[in-house]
């Protein structure tokens, strides 16, 4: 065993791992990586096919973000804004709010114009009620990120009178971190059911799932289950049962919290188009708040917009703006900097920031903050990352990625095991069951996600598993033929541990 793999062994405790299972085997030792390949201590190559756990944007090693980095640890790394301002962070405060409300903002200027299509009109008539997010805390990751959204939800809730114990809304297979706030808004199961006694309740509503619907009464088909589903939404009218009983208790909802166009963690759960602007309605309706957690989906990973994009400058790069909502609080980490440092960011509107205000000896101040809050180099990366994503080569890339990945993932309809693939954008996951004809999923203890994973791995391609679902997640700068090597990987790595046929 390498020297490395074996300290590893020693010293390391690795985050959501048996580590009996990982101490049974040495470990790959990344040492390298350029564009989408890592390469370990034994000089052997991968391919990042889920962008090192959804962060990676534009691949390893950039140049562009690495000598952004390099300038800005130059000048300072650190310092604190516990009562200092700094240069990356303002300028990267800024871009955010921009690429935030900009789509809404060009749609309300263009709202006159009589030509166009129904869905950014609605993005106009949403934006024309939803003030725009104008103010951005920093933190350092997606569960801190989540923290402050809650957190200041919470608080705003108390201070605006409309409920003395806040409670909040979240899906079933919802996920938003690890810190105890955070999940105390997920629902798995599996990962969250140790802790209750140390959570706060929250609620939990349906989540839109159409491959296991129980209101979905389409026979399986080889085919993206939201393509093929026969339903009549029950899914949102479940979410209006629950606000309008919520209500009824006298002890309205304080705010829905969604993944917004796919749940992540909770299995790659792909939302039909309409389903988040129908219950962000609602959400608004019972005037609750809606905070949408884009730790994932945030910065172009769900698609590049086909009718909206006109220029770059338009470009949509989160998953609200797909459904022409704007959220009162947005929470950004992953791909904040491209992936390489750990920086995150909640956006929120100016009511909700002037509902902190007053004189001191008030106390209305938001109470709050980590020691690497508003940090000089991860601003920096980001900033590098921003402008890259802005760049009209960036754009190009990622449409043609998706061009090429929809196709090559069309390729493991044949097996049998294959029961549903969901792709959103350059978000895909691929549900693994005992035959697609019945949907039968197989138990979690046989492990068939993490052995098709590990068959992958032995072939050079680097993923992993939620449950028997497999993600693949390309950073946006791998090319065609390596989005077509993953998933022919992925095929050969089924077909070694499942067969060809039942
Ligand atoms: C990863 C993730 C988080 C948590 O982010 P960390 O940086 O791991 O704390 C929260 N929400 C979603 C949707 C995520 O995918």
């Amino acid at each position: 065993m390498h020297k490395l793999a074996r300290l590893d062994h020693r010293y390391v405790w690795h985050p959501f791992t048996q580590m009996r299972d990982w101490l049974a085997r040495e470990p790959i030792v990344l040492v390298a990586g350029r564009g989408a390949v890592l390469r370990d201590v034994r000089g052997r190559e991968y391919l990042d096919a889920n962008a090192s756990i959804w962060t990676n944007l534009h691949g390893h090693n950039h140049p562009r973000i690495n000598a952004a980095i390099r300038r800005q640890l130059g000048k300072v790394a650190h310092s604190s804004a516990l009562g200092f301002a700094n240069e990356p962070a303002s300028l990267l405060a800024a871009r955010l709010v921009a690429a935030a409300n900009r789509p809404y903002a060009e749609c309300e200027m263009r709202s006159a114009d009589s030509s166009m299509a129904a869905r950014p009109k609605a993005v106009a008539q949403e934006a024309g009620r939803q003030s725009p997010l104008s103010r951005v805390f920093f933190s350092d990751d997606g569960s801190t990120a989540m923290e402050v959204a809650l957190k200041l939800a919470y608080e705003f809730a108390r201070r605006t009178g409309r409920s003395r114990r806040p409670r909040f809304l979240s899906l079933a297979s919802a996920y938003h971190g690890d810190t105890v706030g955070a999940v105390s808004l997920g629902h798995i199961d599996l990962f969250h059911r140790a802790y209750a006694g140390l959570l706060f309740k929250s609620d939990t509503v349906m989540a839109p799932y159409c491959y296991r619907c129980p209101f979905n009464r389409a026979k399986p088909e080889r085919a993206d289950a939201r393509d093929y589903r026969r339903c009549n939404w029950e899914c949102v009218a479940k979410v209006e049962q629950q606000f309008t009983a919520q209500q009824r208790r006298g002890d309205p909802y304080a705010a829905l919290v969604v993944e917004p166009l796919v749940q992540g963690a909770g299995g790659m759960i792909a939302q039909p188009a309409g389903w988040l602007r129908q219950v962000v309605q609602i959400a608004r309706g019972h005037g609750a708040q809606f905070i949408a957690d884009e730790v994932m989906t945030g910065f172009g990973r769900t698609g590049t917009s086909k009718s909206e994009v006109r220029s770059a400058k338009s470009e949509i790069l989160f998953a609200c703006q797909h459904e022409g909502v704007l959220p009162d609080f947005l929470a950004v980490a992953k791909g904040l900097t491209g992936g390489y440092l750990p920086m995150a960011a909640t956006l929120t509107t100016p009511a909700v920031f002037d509902a902190f205000l007053g004189d001191y000896a008030e106390f209305k101040t938001f109470f709050h903050g980590h020691s690497f809050t508003a940090n000089q180099l991860g601003a920096a990366a980001a900033l590098a990352s921003l402008d890259l994503l802005h760049s009209a080569a960036s754009a190009q890339a990622r449409r043609r990625l998706e061009a090429a990945l929809a196709p090559a993932l069309s390729k493991l309809w044949p097996l049998p095991n294959v029961g549903d693939i969901r792709r959103v954008g350059l978000v895909a996951g691929i549900e693994l069951v005992k035959d697609w004809r019945t949907r039968e999923p197989f138990d979690l203890r046989d492990r068939v996600g993490i052995r098709v994973c590990e068959a992958m791995a032995r072939r050079g391609v680097l993923t992993r598993p939620i449950g028997n679902v497999i993600v693949l997640m390309p950073p946006y700068c791998a090319t065609p033929a390596q989005a077509d090597r993953m998933v022919e990987v992925l095929r050969r790595g089924i077909v070694e541990v499942l067969g060809r046929r039942r």
